[in-house]
């Protein structure tokens, strides 16, 4: 009987410990997007060399050469004013 008992108490302590986890999980995740909010142009900076897609015209630019337009609370990357123009028009019909 002793070591069913002690079974239970094993599961019931790694089912606290998984809920733990992934609280904790949730809040360095939010941090996180809190920081790299704040700090929204030195990420910029450091992935400038990281290739994007413009979703207009389908070229692969620099981020540090693209166009950014955020939005809808996404950020996209453009090669010229003219495909963001573009893209919102598609966006807002
Ligand atoms: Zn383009």
């Amino acid at each position: 009987m002793a070591p069913r008992r002690y079974k239970g108490i094993v599961m019931y302590r790694l089912l606290i410990v998984i809920g733990l986890l992934v609280i904790l999980y949730f809040l360095v995740r939010s941090a996180i997007r809190e920081l790299s909010g704040g700090k929204g142009q030195a990420q910029v900076l450091t992935d400038k060399n990281q290739m994007v897609q413009d979703p207009v015209c389908r070229i692969y630019v620099t981020r540090g050469s693209a166009v950014a337009e955020s939005i809808g609370g996404q950020t996209y990357y453009f090669c010229s004013r003219d495909c963001a123009q573009t893209f919102q028009k598609q966006l807002s019909g």
